[in-house]
């Protein structure tokens, strides 16, 4: 190659070389995943040394078993004893994260309820609803969200978009219409023909949790999974719970193995869809939370209205058709209200036809 070509190459703007569409995009398929109520503070700093002190109660804090699993001197080796999955592989080879606010990245809500049914609203939605979206009751979302557009503009069967959720309000709050998508949330039976999940789909009423809206995750995973191998859908959002639910218990123990455990679940899907030629190469992933909660070992456990802390959220992005790798630095702050358009724009589609008040699409497609 000519020098002076190498430099027209060099110095041509990626829209130009692609025309005005861009790029050409290699997803096919997308994936939301949220941990609900999961902090920026665990998330990339690992086990919080203040909140485990204030919870020994008796000897010093490196007795402690959390101390000897979790604690290293770094946030980034914290971090990674946490989360060796999502720190170790995904956000070093295939993605990357917003919302490290130690590294000027800001991700946050746009709606001020900071709980739950508002946060995933506007995650689903792209836009907060702050006069309408303000409670947890089992209402049914008044606005159509991005399940059911890509729905409708990918031309898919309900089995081909699915929603699986711990948490029981989460059928009222992905569907606009009942029943226009797969939805499976709270203690809800699983219809699914492999006799271990049928098994699994009766287990998880007889086997509570502490809880009476929120299954355990392991039931929501395996029949996330389930679904996956067996329909191959093009669209699947799972919701876990657990990390918000052990929080607001004050167990810190079982909210840092929640995340764990979350983090094993990541590896298990990645490891499934890097197996699978319909997915492999071909399917981008936003992990991302509701809300955030308290910062301090008073307020760790909560969040809401009373707690503005609670606003700061993460956002991670895997994708085929993304560069970035690792964490967001010195970037635009990023809001809920964009993971719908960011979803839809991934796959060549403007979510603005939906709602044209929505957040506009993350750019995570070009190196900033
Ligand atoms: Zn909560």
């Amino acid at each position: 190659m000519k020098f002076v070509t190498l430099l027209l190459l060099l110095f041509t703007p990626v829209s130009l070389a692609f025309g005005q569409a861009g790029p050409p995009r290699k997803t096919e398929n997308v994936i939301l995943i949220t941990l609900d109520g999961a902090r920026t503070q665990e998330v990339f700093g690992g086990l919080d040394l203040e909140v485990l002190k204030s919870k020994t109660k008796k000897g010093s804090v490196e007795e402690t078993p959390l101390y000897k699993k979790y604690y290293a001197e770094t946030p980034e080796e914290r971090r990674e004893k946490l989360m060796p999955f999502f720190w170790g592989a995904l956000m070093k080879q295939h993605g990357s994260i917003a919302g490290n606010r130690s590294l000027g990245s800001e991700a946050m809500t746009t709606n001020k309820m900071w709980f739950s049914y508002p946060g995933y609203s506007e995650i689903l939605t792209g836009q907060a609803h702050d006069d309408v979206i303000n409670s947890n009751d089992k209402k049914r979302n008044p606005y159509a969200g991005v399940l059911e557009f890509l729905k409708r503009k990918l031309k898919l069967d309900a089995k081909q978009v699915a929603a699986f959720a711990s948490w029981d309000v989460m059928d009222f709050i992905a569907e606009h219409e009942a029943g226009s998508v797969t939805s499976n949330a709270g203690y809800e039976p699983y219809d699914h023909p492999d006799p271990e999940i049928k098994l699994l789909s009766r287990l998880q009423s007889e086997a509570p949790t502490p809880w009476d809206s929120v299954r355990h995750d392991y039931y929501t995973f395996r029949f996330a999974m389930a679904h996956l191998k067996l329909y191959q859908p093009r669209v699947l959002y799972i919701s876990l719970g657990e990390t918000d639910d052990w929080a607001h218990d004050g167990r810190y123990d079982k909210t840092l193995e929640a995340l764990e455990r979350s983090d094993g679940y990541l590896r298990e899907l990645w490891d499934y869809l890097q197996s699978n030629e319909r997915y492999k190469g071909k399917t981008s992933i936003i992990i991302t939370v509701d809300h955030g909660r308290g910062a301090t070992p008073q307020d760790w456990t909560d969040h809401g209205e009373k707690i503005p802390e609670a606003r700061y959220i993460w956002a991670a992005f895997i994708s085929p058709d993304s560069p970035l790798r690792g964490e967001w630095k010195n970037m635009e702050t990023v809001y809920q209200n964009q993971i719908a358009a960011t979803l839809c724009s991934l796959l060549n589609l403007d979510y603005a036809e939906n709602n044209p008040s929505a957040g506009k699409p993350i750019e995570i497609r070009q190196k900033m």
